[in-house]
């Protein structure tokens, strides 16, 4: 039997004038990925992409994971594709209504015909159908007003399509449609659900990893790698460029009060993330805060690295409680590798009192007490760049 995939847009029809340059983006974004599953033709009309397989060679179930994984859509489903002709459209019925429609008791039949040369019409389709259903699978009962499942039967200009039922796709706006952002990754489980959250608003996303070897350790590194892996399968490539913040925290352990120390980190992470966003023509900063979830994300603290902030922060996890960020990191398959025990360059030299409520000046004055400009230049001397593809990793370079 021959198999499409149907893939229904999502946002972008509300589009008035720029719903070209949506659509355009998008249907790029679907060939470019299927054609990795083998030899297809995808075409898109009417708010639908329609991906045909050209040869059996198609992984056609691997293409149908990945298409719900693309940011514009919102439903997609698999459908056979026959010759326009009832005797052909009923052959393949018999074979197909046992495996799909096994698990309902009842259905309807909604016809579609956009090739009006087609003999029968929409009514008449939809009972020649319903009849050869109800004998294949004679426990079925029809009932149109609330069936279990609507089999669709769509006539279009070189084929017919059989299809039932929906999955859910990814929703959102296609990555890049909304510019590029800087997401401040940590090994943690909020950073991964930012990036992901703010790809699907169309967002493509670079990344920044602030690393303090000896004290956190190459495994914790990795980790990080792990779940820019993740989240590539719904971002699409990422560059991950990381920054050694060692010479930072010492200075900051050796001469500022204790009680400072995290905060004094933050604000040196965003001096160094305006210069990464800048270098990388990035117009936004990413982070995982969440209000009140430890204390350097007070309001007050907040407040304290966010004045430094050279261009807009985007927090999308700010209002969410843990259990929301941690249902949406189980589905992007990113909680279980975000949970592995390694330490964070935020979890050395912890202070035993963070200040919670943290005064400008204060901050300021601690911060006098190390070369601030110094210490930035030479982290930044440490930037390298590990570009991740499709849940793969490539070579490292500090380009
Ligand atoms: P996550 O927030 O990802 O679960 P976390 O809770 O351990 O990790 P926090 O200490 O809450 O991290 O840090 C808040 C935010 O600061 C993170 O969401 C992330 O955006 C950024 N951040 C923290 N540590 C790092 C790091 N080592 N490299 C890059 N960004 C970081
Ligand atoms: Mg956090």
């Amino acid at each position: 039997m021959n198999e499409i995939i149907l893939c229904k847009y999502g946002e972008i029809v509300l589009k008035g004038a720029n719903r070209k340059f949506f659509e355009s983006m998008l249907n790029r974004e679907v060939k470019r990925r299927m054609y990795l599953y083998g030899p297809c033709e995808v075409r898109a009309s009417q708010s639908t992409i329609t991906i045909d397989p050209k040869t059996d060679t198609f992984d056609i179930d691997g293409a149908y994971e990945e298409v719900k994984k693309i940011f514009g859509l919102v439903g997609v489903s698999r459908a056979l594709k026959v010759e326009k002709s009832m005797e052909a459209i009923a052959d393949a019925l018999r074979a197909w209504v046992p495996t799909q429609l096994s698990q309902y008791k009842t259905f309807k039949v909604e016809a579609k015909r956009s090739d009006k040369a087609f003999p029968l019409n929409s009514p008449a389709i939809c009972d020649e159908c319903g009849g050869v259903i109800l004998s294949t699978l004679p426990r079925l009962r029809v009932n149109v007003r609330n069936p279990d499942i609507v089999v669709r039967v769509e006539i279009r200009d070189t084929a017919a399509y059989i299809h039932a039922g929906q999955d859910k796709g990814a929703g959102g706006m296609p990555v890049g449609s909304a510019g590029r952002a800087l997401l401040l990754l940590s090994g943690g489980i909020d950073s991964p659900v930012a990036g992901f959250m703010m790809a699907k608003r169309g967002v493509k996303i670079e990344a920044l990893h602030f690393e303090s070897f000896p004290y956190t350790s190459e495994r914790a590194r990795e980790k990080v790698v792990e779940l820019a892996k993740k989240m590539s399968l719904y971002c699409g490539e990422i560059h991950m460029h990381v920054i050694s913040v060692t010479k930072i925290q010492e200075a900051i352990n050796e001469n500022c009060e204790e009680d400072y120390f995290t905060l004094l980190l933050r604000r040196f992470m965003m001096r160094l993330a305006n210069k990464t966003a800048e270098k990388y023509k990035c117009n936004a900063l990413v982070t995982g805060e969440s209000l009140g979830q430890v204390a350097s994300q007070t309001m007050e603290a907040l407040g304290v690295t966010n004045v430094l902030a050279e261009m807009p922060v985007f927090r999308p996890c700010i209002g969410m409680d843990k259990e929301e960020i941690i249902e949406i990191s189980r589905r992007i398959d990113t909680f279980d590798i975000s949970i592995e025990p390694f330490e964070d360059c935020c979890t050395v030299f912890t202070p035993r009192h963070p200040r919670t409520k943290p005064v400008l000046w204060k901050v300021e004055r601690e911060e006098s007490k190390v070369d601030v400009d110094a210490l930035v230049d030479e982290a930044f001397e440490t930037l390298y760049t590990i570009k991740i593809t499709r849940g793969e990793a490539e070579a490292e370079s500090n380009d």
